[in-house]
């Protein structure tokens, strides 16, 4: 019977808001995987953008594909990430205002790419000039490199970011993209000195090993084998089939010389990363009274060549730590454990630190120095909720930040909308939904939440233990209906002031960036981890505050990187906390396009001979005499206060149509 299935039979609906039976989660699933059966893995909701990740190549992202969809209304052709960013582009022009594009979904449904299809349409797509062509390059080069150091190979996902990414891209008057600027979110760290079984380290290492020139590697007395490398080899995986790590490595190369990084700096910066894989090659013995001394004379010298220290001092720093006693400041040895721990405490701040200073290097290469007004479209590439069988200090965070980004979901999309339509005094049967604030204040309420009570914890070092912090947890939180309380729970702790001291003898000039002299030490205690980033969201959340949202939902079809299979209970799960049914319903009840009375009499007035050419009553009633005449059904829009609300877009494509003929 396949014959006689109609097409919407066959491919199922481009927008869910046209779907029947909407508040049915099931149908809801049939319609996405009836179009991922047919390689159509884009849907809207109204104007939100739902993507499956289909793990092949669909042959949609050509420049043929860019061209069809530039200048065309959002609902004119199949639902395409170039719609979304087209659009997003042509209200960015038309309001003169900023916008961002928040792409959210869990690690392997396809964030980042969406992300560069954007910035990869834009930088197709915009007026250019040659000054513009520059930055343009320069923002797709930005890509490869900063995933070379923040992507790793994940059991989730072979190119997972570990950093949350911002990138603002910025437009002047007549759309030509002239500068950009990025914000990176608390990378993972602990990667660099542990990764679990089946994952590696941040491709650049293995991308220096086994792509490096032979020169290079021999002047960073490195060997091309990572098996050589104990920070490689932790996940048993250095080679994995999906990444050529010597291509990419070249890609990387070519990236940094574009975005103007000099041979100097480029040399730093391999010493640096050669210096942490010669760190977690040393290797400490116990003397005859228990103490770490060091058994690793090769990589010490190499550490002290390529960060430009003293062996002596580096000797020193990795078998003490300094404490103060009184007035003068004392050496006292580490064991063995704290030896190690101390080690992978350096590599790790290293390695952050070099991770913010190379973003830093590349703000600055795209940075627009000219004072004219620009407009911005912000795309928030952010790593989705995590959750393992052991979940870490970095698990609270991931999961703390998507939730505040549910928040300004609700915020600017659920409640504004619910709020507009009451103000307007628009008829509106609420849509109940979950407000995730309660979890939020869990986290983040000052003097009560989370994090407050892990900043005490952390104002009493010797004393506190991680135990003492639950301990503390459970009288805090007891009766929070969404504190439950768990057995293992381990805090970072801080870099020793010591290893802050041996790094500022370095010669190596990022390392002297990174870890510069005026910080302050002793004197004050640092914020801690969690603080920080609770700090960084709050600042994110004020930049996004200040824009026109748009979104794009990824959701991933199954858990074996697998084309054309589709799980639904994966699937339905993501439905689920992605919260689009609730989306759908807010959208379904409401209305897509909204217009204050005069900015609508004034556009359309010529369609109607009793509003054309002037209109002498109020514009609210020239509205209503307009949309009479042009047969608008009573249900497809409603009179509000100030403003007319319509319920279909399609309605208002209708009307532009006409409005093009006369
Ligand atoms: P996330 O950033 O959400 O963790 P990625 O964007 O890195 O996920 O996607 C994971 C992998 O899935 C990619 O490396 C690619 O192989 C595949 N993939 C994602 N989106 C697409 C797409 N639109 N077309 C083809 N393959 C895709
Ligand atoms: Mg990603």
């Amino acid at each position: 019977m396949e014959g006689s299935l109609t097409a919407r039979d066959r491919v199922g609906l481009q927008d869910f808001v046209l779907l029947e039976a909407y508040t049915s989660e099931s149908a809801f699933l049939e319609n996405l995987r009836k179009r991922f059966h047919e390689n159509l893995i884009y849907t809207y909701i109204g104007t939100l953008l739902v993507s499956v990740n289909p793990y092949k190549e669909l042959g949609i992202y050509t420049k043929k594909q860019m061209d069809i969809y530039m200048g065309v209304n959002l609902f004119e052709l199949p639902p395409h990430i170039y719609a979304l960013a087209d659009n997003v582009y042509r209200t960015m022009l038309t309001e003169s205002n900023n916008h961002f594009i928040l792409i959210s979904g869990e690690s392997g449904a396809g964030k980042t790419e969406a992300s560069k299809k954007i910035l990869q349409f834009y930088a197709v797509s915009c007026p250019s000039t040659k000054l513009m062509d520059n930055v343009r390059d320069r923002l797709l080069l930005s890509n490869p490199v900063l995933e070379a150091f923040g992507n790793a190979k994940t059991l989730k996902n072979d190119n997972s970011s570990r950093f949350g990414k911002y990138m603002d891209i910025q437009f002047d008057h007549v759309g030509g993209a002239v500068g950009g600027h990025i914000l990176s979110y608390l990378l993972e760290k602990s990667r660099v000195v542990h990764q679990n079984h089946g994952e590696r380290n941040f491709h650049i290492f293995y991308q220096l090993v086994e792509g490096g020139e032979e020169d290079l590697l021999r002047w960073l007395g490195l060997q091309r084998n990572c098996q050589q490398y104990s920070y490689l080899v932790q996940g048993e995986c250095a080679k994995v089939s999906s990444i050529n790590d010597k291509t990419d490595w070249k890609t990387v190369r070519k990236a940094l010389t574009v975005i103007e990084f000099s041979e100097s700096n480029v040399e730093s910066l391999f010493a640096i990363i050669a210096s942490v894989l010669h760190l977690g090659n040393v290797k400490f013995i116990a003397d005859s009274r228990g103490y770490a001394t060091l058994n690793s004379s090769p990589e010490i010298h190499w550490l002290s060549k390529l960060l430009g220290i003293p062996t002596q001092v580096i000797q020193v720093g990795l078998t003490h730590r300094k404490i103060a006693a009184r007035s003068e400041e004392v050496l006292s040895p580490f064991t063995i454990d704290h030896a190690v721990y101390a080690r992978d405490a350096l590599a790790k701040a290293i390695y952050g630190r070099t991770f913010t200073w190379l973003v830093n290097m590349l703000n600055e290469s795209l940075a627009n120095k000219d004072s004219s007004r620009k407009t911005v479209i912000g795309l928030l590439d952010i790593y989705g909720f995590e959750v393992f069988n052991v979940n870490s200090f970095e698990q609270f965070c991931i999961n703390y930040c998507n939730e505040k980004l549910q928040q300004l979901f609700i915020q600017l999309t659920l409640k504004s909308e619910q709020e507009e339509y009451e103000m307007e005094g628009i008829e509106w049967e609420p849509v109940p939904y979950f407000n995730n604030k309660i979890i939020c204040d869990l986290v983040e309420e000052k003097f009560k939440g989370i994090i407050a009570v892990l900043d005490e914890e952390c104002l009493r070092p010797g004393e506190a233990t991680d135990m003492t912090f639950l301990e503390k947890l459970e009288e805090k939180m007891a009766g929070h209906p969404h504190f439950i309380t768990c057995s293992e729970l381990s805090l970072d702790h801080v870099l020793t002031i010591f290893h802050l001291q041996v790094m500022r003898q370095s010669k190596n000039a990022i390392v002297q960036l990174c870890f510069p002299t005026t910080e302050p030490d002793s004197k004050k205690r640092p914020e801690t981890v969690a603080t920080q980033f609770k700090s960084s969201l709050v600042g994110l959340t004020e930049i996004l505050m200040s824009k026109e949202p748009w979104y794009v939902r990824c959701i991933k079809p199954n858990e074996g990187k697998q084309p054309g299979s589709f799980d639904d209970v994966l699937v339905r799960h993501q439905v689920k906390y992605l919260g689009l049914m609730e989306h759908l319903r807010v959208r379904r009840a409401g209305f897509a396009y909204r217009r204050r009375y005069q900015i609508f009499l004034q556009r359309y007035k010529p369609l109607c001979p009793d509003t054309w050419p002037n209109w002498k009553g109020t514009a609210a009633e020239g509205v209503q005499c307009l949309v009479k005449h042009l047969g608008f059904k009573p249900d497809e829009y409603k009179m509000g206060r100030t403003k007319i609300f319509i319920r279909h877009p399609r309605t208002l494509f209708a009307t532009e149509d006409a409005f093009e003929v006369c």
